[in-house]
Parts: structure tokens; sequence; C-alpha cells
């Protein structure tokens, strides 16, 4: 089944997913001080006529991170070419693509931590001095060869800071944690976005959108869409907040943004009695990988402070047992 806060990326983009993608400052919403910071970064390269230091993005998916390279592109006129580290096998699939790198370009690699040891060894002096060496052929008839490369600016994403190599991450000039987006944020994101699909929303139905959407912009942006095939089977010509509600509730996104997945994962960490849960203990009880856990599932609960992580594993909190009525972890037996 599809989960509908489900925030993997959809591997083609459709046209609507485009033309809800914002291209400029103005319509990238939140993540200010990133924001700010990232101007001033900028418009300093621009006028040194210099190449933007590399860029290392940190953050839960679908939290805006291609679509900031995006904006760095248009906002350095120049163009931009996006990659995932799991295209990236061999050290010729990285040699085509740095080759073909025009000078001042953005070279995009999303889930950068994925990356071989050894696919980050060529990385290195390409970002350095932008120059690959690399070893062509095997054995005796083996040959090192050295070319330069444009000048080029670096953007890599990642889920999973704790797994960027150092000598990966110290590469980086620039190193930015997205944050997790409020309400209000949400709300405008939802507001623009319904404008644009032509079905607008009311204030307090975006507002509605934007809690349940789990502090994700990707999120937000799908159940807008959910709910505006409610409102258009209804034959109506807003979005109202009781259509939201409705739609929502039918949909199994309760009013935190927990769905299904999110609620069995907190019901199997209350009921461990308030002994600490590890990782895969989770993942075999779910049938989930771990990977799903620790970068879709958990960091929202985290912040949200529903979950908390220690050296010996996972517990619920107060505010989780509250959330299943149990007052605290003794009333559960
Ligand atoms: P990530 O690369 O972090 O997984 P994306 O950049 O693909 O996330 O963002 C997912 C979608 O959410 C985008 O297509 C975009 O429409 C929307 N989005 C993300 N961040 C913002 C933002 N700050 N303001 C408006 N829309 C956003």
């Amino acid at each position: 089944m599809e989960r509908i806060v489900e925030i993997e990326k959809i591997s083609f983009e459709g046209e609507e997913e485009i033309k809800l993608r914002p291209s400029c400052w103005d319509d990238y919403i939140g993540q200010e001080k990133l924001k700010k910071n990232l101007q001033v970064f900028i418009h300093a390269a621009k006028k040194r006529k210099e190449v933007l230091d590399h860029i290392l993005l940190f953050g839960p998916p679908g939290l805006g991170k291609t679509t900031l390279a995006h904006i760095i592109s248009a906002e350095m006129q120049t163009s931009i070419k996006v990659t995932a580290a799991p295209m990236i096998e061999k050290a010729g699939d990285l040699a085509a693509i740095l080759t073909n790198l025009n000078e001042g370009e953005i070279l995009f690699i999303d889930e950068i931590h994925r990356l071989s040891p050894a696919i980050e060894e060529i990385l290195y002096p390409a970002m350095e001095d932008f120059r690959l060496d690399i070893i062509i052929g095997s054995g005796p008839a083996a040959q090192s060869v050295k070319i330069d490369l444009p000048r080029f600016t670096l953007i890599g994403a990642t889920t999973r800071a704790g797994m960027i190599s150092n000598p990966l991450r110290d590469r980086f000039g620039m190193q930015f944690r997205m944050q997790f987006y409020e309400n209000e944020e949400l709300s405008r994101i939802v507001t623009l976005a319904s404008i644009k699909l032509q079905k607008e929303c009311k204030k307090e139905g975006a507002l509605e959108i934007a809690k349940r959407s789990r502090g994700t912009p990707r999120i937000a942006l799908r159940l807008l869409k959910r709910v505006r095939d409610f409102a258009e089977v209804a034959g109506e010509a807003m979005i109202t907040k009781e259509r939201t509600e409705y739609a929502l509730n039918e949909l199994g996104v309760n009013e935190y943004g927990f769905d299904e997945l999110d609620l069995r994962f907190l019901k199997i960490v209350c009921e461990s009695r308030g002994r600490p849960i590890g990782l895969s203990t989770l993942a075999a009880a779910m049938s989930e990988d771990e990977g799903t856990i620790e970068d879709v599932i958990e960091p929202y609960l985290l912040v949200k402070g529903f979950l908390e992580r220690t050296a010996r594993g996972r517990i619920a909190t107060q505010k989780t047992y509250e959330l299943f009525s149990f007052r605290d972890s003794r009333s559960l037996f």
C-alpha cells in the first residue's frame, strides 16, 4: 500500500511536480537562516567571478534539498546536472560525469553518503584541484591519467549526517542542516501550491494540511493533491477546513501527521515497557528495513519529542504514552 505520508522521492517528476517546485528565493519558504547565508555567499562568489564553494546539505527526505540546488544554480546563472550516488557505481561513471561538466556548472549528487570509498577517492582531487586522477587498465599495463576539469560546484545531499566520511565532509566549504518546517511555513507552501493547482485552499484548510505533514513540504503537497481530489468530487470550488479534515481522516493521517506506520512504530516502542529497544529489533518487529526507520520514521518523532534515542536503544516519552492514552509506562500492565 502506498503510504500517504511517504517521503520517498518519486523517480519521475510529473508536470505538476515541476509546476509546484519553487524556482526563486521568494517562492522558497522557510529555512531562513540557511537562505540568508547562502544569498551572501552567492553574491560574494558572483562579485569575485568565482565558482561557488562546494555545499553539503543534510536533512530528512522531502525538506527541499534538490529544490535548493536548483535555486542556487538559477541564482548563479549556471546550469545543473543532477545525479544520485547509487547511479555512480564505477570510476568510469564518475569520470564521465565530471569530464562532461561545463565551466562553473553545478553537480548535484543526492544520497552522497552512499558513494563507495573508491569513488570518494576520485572525488577528492576533483573537488580540491579540479583534477581527475584515474588509473586506466590493470596489472603492469595500468596507467595513471590526470585530466584537468572545468571548475564546478558540487552540491551533495544526504539524509544521514553520520554516514558521511570525514575526508569527504571536510572538502565541503559550506555545510547546512535543513530544519523541519513550522506549520505557518507549510501552510504558506500549501496556499501557494493550491493557487498554482487552480483549486484554492482556504487559510484554515491549509493550516490543517500543514499540521498533518510531519514538517515536510513534500508530504504537504502530496496531501494537498489528495484533499483537492475530495473537494473536486464533492463539487466544491475551494478547499475548506471541513473537507480537509474529512479527507485526511479518510486517508488515515491523524492530527499529528502520523499514519499507520508511525503508530505501529510508537506502539512497539511503548510496549517494550520502558526498556530501550534496539534498531534491529524494531526493524524486525515492523518488517521494515533499518534505513527507512532511521531516515523516514524517526527524525520527526525525535524532533517532536515522541521518541528518545539513547546509547542502549529507543525509548518512548511521556507524550507517546499519552498519545496511546497510557498515563505512564507502568499503566500498560
Ligand atoms: P529533498 O531533495 O530534500 O528530498 P525536494 O527538494 O525534492 O526535497 O522537495 C520536495 C518538494 O517540496 C519540491 O518539489 C517542492 O515543490 C517542495 N518544497 C521543498 N522545499 C520547499 C520550500 N522551502 N518552499 C516551497 N516548496 C518547497
